[in-house]
């Protein structure tokens, strides 16, 4: 007999009366408390662990901030955790699952109104259920000369992704830097507007981020204090010319080079965009898959690399980047980037049109000028039942530490008989780095291996000096406890942060590894 997850502290008939209260404010149709009709899509199909620790006990969906106000006074009364998401497709980090078991999923998706769109100063104001597909053929619907700056995959919410600090391949690519005002709803029902938008008649809202006083969005962001109901978020003007150009390289010592060569070029804005230097089988997931190449266990051999890379023409790092402006403009910088390039032996140069018919090349032309799509999911067909969890650490721009972080990487990845699947972004001042640990879940055996392979790789790069910018539900903990400078200062703050905006404990507790004081240990 299965038992119905319930929140901690709560009886049955006390979990009943609360929704029954929740469906008089929502309507029974959009209070889901079904385990296995209605709750399916809350679960965590890509987590190393058991589902049984990231059941909620029911999801509900409000569509505005009066209903969010009167669900809060629910959540108080009972104490019931409650679990803030927007489109829930977080995959890789969690997904629409809650932080523990018999939590109250708060998803915002029905809040989805593209509440604004200026033209003449390039920005957008959305709500949490706004999708990047939303939004771009909102724009497209209007002729709009506005690009956006999606995720990698398109489905994902505007509001959520910028909230996770999350990153995408235009000039644009930092999502919480190109974020202009933002509304929350606190644990007791405030609702506050922030920066010059905290001003009744002000025209500059979503035009200026910092208003007077202490700048605070970044407070609601990665945390647990607030529930955010809009942003604005900045859009590109579309520029006089676009080129995407891709660059392979043969040797994976080439990343030594490569980013060293890359790093001055992007801080110098010649290189204008998150450019991408994607690993072999990344790059060639979008094409194949690894049974084509090899049927043995455990990570793929160098001999069946090599000839993957030979039959598919890509190196063993695919360097991503695209120009935009005027085409003299173009045709100049492309004149500094192809001869840096070509220093390195073996580069070969690819443009729009030299590769017809590859997908991979088109997906990541998209990308760089804000088209969303979904080939990143190609990805999981790399084994069968893929899949993953997302290794997120940080790094200076230089070929040591690339190279530092791509071995440590690999050879812990292989180790535990896993494929190295990853990518370096390269942003204003940091190199961003994500392995993706690719596994079976039908396997139990491959996930536990999975499990420990992930805390390995925490280690590792603790011990070397990165930390991870954004991780799992089951490390949220463990990371947290890396950036412990100071007897925990930080997370001292936090929690007490946490304390005072929701002294009941009732928002995402645990996110982050930030918990209220009654779920705390010591
Ligand atoms: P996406 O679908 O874009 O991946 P999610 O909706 O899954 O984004 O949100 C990712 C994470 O961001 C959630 O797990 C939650 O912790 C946080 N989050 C999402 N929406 C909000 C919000 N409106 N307010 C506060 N935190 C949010």
């Amino acid at each position: 007999m299965t038992t119905k997850p319930l929140p901690d502290s709560l009886s049955l008939e006390q979990f009943n009366q609360a929704i029954g209260e929740l469906r008089e404010i929502l309507g029974p149709e959009r209070v889901y408390t079904d385990d296995v009709n209605e709750l399916r899509s809350y679960r965590d199909v890509y987590s190393t662990t058991a589902d049984k620790l990231h059941l909620p006990s029911a999801a509900i969906a409000p569509e505005s901030v009066e209903e969010i106000q009167k669900v809060l006074v629910v959540a108080r009364k009972y104490v019931i955790p409650l679990w803030t998401i927007s489109t829930g497709k977080n995959l890789a980090y969690g997904g629409a699952a809650p932080r523990k078991s018999g939590y109250i999923v708060l998803d915002l998706k029905r809040m989805n109104r593209i509440i604004e769109v200026n033209e003449k100063y390039g920005y957008a104001v959305v709500e949490p259920g706004v999708s990047y597909f939303d939004l771009y053929n909102y724009l497209q619907e209007r002729n709009s000369k506005l690009w956006i700056d999606p995720a990698a995959p398109g489905w994902g919410s505007v509001l959520g992704n910028m909230s996770e600090h999350g990153a995408g391949y235009t000039p644009y690519g930092d999502h919480l830097l190109m974020n202009c005002g933002m509304q929350v709803v606190l644990a007791d029902g405030t609702v506050v507007d922030t920066g010059m938008g905290s001003s009744a008649e002000s025209n500059t809202a979503n035009l200026y981020k910092y208003g007077h006083g202490p700048w605070v969005e970044g407070l609601f962001t990665q945390s647990n204090v607030g529930i955010i109901t809009k942003i604005g978020i900045w859009l590109m003007p579309e520029p006089p010319g676009y080129r995407p150009y891709m660059v392979t390289f043969p040797k994976e010592e080439d990343l030594f080079q490569l980013t060293e060569i890359a790093g001055p070029l992007r801080l110098n804005m010649l290189i204008p965009n998150a450019a991408t230097i994607v690993g072999l089988i990344w790059e060639a997931s979008a094409t194949t898959t690894k049974n084509q190449y090899y049927q043995g266990k455990g990570a793929m051999p160098m001999s069946a690399r090599q000839k993957m890379a030979d039959d598919l023409k890509i190196g063993m790092w695919n360097f991503y980047g695209a120009l935009y402006g005027p085409p003299p403009m173009m045709d100049n910088n492309w004149k500094i980037l192809e001869e840096a390039f070509r220093s390195i032996p073996g580069a070969k140069f690819y443009f729009e049109g030299d590769r017809p018919g590859d997908p991979a090349f088109d997906y990541r032309a998209k990308l760089m000028r804000g088209v969303p799509s979904m080939t990143e999911f190609g990805i999981m067909n790399w084994v069968g039942s893929g899949a993953h969890i997302d290794f997120a650490p940080r790094s200076p721009v230089t070929g040591e530490d690339a190279m530092h972080q791509f071995t440590m990487i690999r050879d812990r990845a292989n180790e535990y008989g896993f494929d190295y699947i990853g990518e370096f972004l390269i942003g204003f001042r940091e190199l961003l780095d994500v392995f993706m640990l690719v596994f079976d879940r039908t396997d139990e055996e491959e996930m536990v291996r999975a499990h420990e392979c992930f805390g390995k790789l925490i280690d590792d790069h603790t011990a070397a000096g990165y930390g991870e910018y954004r991780t799992h539900l089951d490390f949220m903990d463990k990371v947290a406890g890396t950036y412990d400078w100071n007897d925990g200062a930080l997370w001292k703050l936090h929690h007490r942060i946490k304390d005072t905006l929701d002294p009941d404990g009732i928002l995402s507790p645990g996110k982050q590894g930030i918990w209220p004081k009654r779920m705390r240990q010591g």
